[in-house]
């Protein structure tokens, strides 16, 4: 990913903490128990919401029977979501 500057400068407190941006994390779709991953690249501190392995792209649960779509996990209570959203689809489309 190319990295884009948001304009957005926040200071470092004495414990070395900062505030996110909330527009980031709305962006992001980030709550208040989502996690970050924190590492050093090119003599950058990148901080990446966290993603577990195995987790659905769309909820972020982690399921065992997840499938797998196009390399993104769908969980199964997503997959019958979206197929019940194509299903409604469907029916509008028809006369
Ligand atoms: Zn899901």
């Amino acid at each position: 990913m190319k990295e884009k500057s948001t304009g957005i400068i926040r200071g470092v407190d004495n414990l070395g903490r900062v505030v996110l941006p909330k527009e980031l994390r709305t962006a992001l779709g980030m709550t208040c128990d989502s996690k970050v991953e924190i590492f050093a690249e090119d003599g950058a501190i990148v901080i990446r919401k966290y993603i577990p392995p195995k987790a659905c792209t769309f909820c972020g649960a982690v399921a065992e029977d997840a499938i797998l779509f196009e390399g993104r996990r769908i969980c199964p209570a997503c997959l019958a979501r979206l197929t019940a959203r194509q299903d409604d689809g469907e029916r509008r489309d028809q006369p």
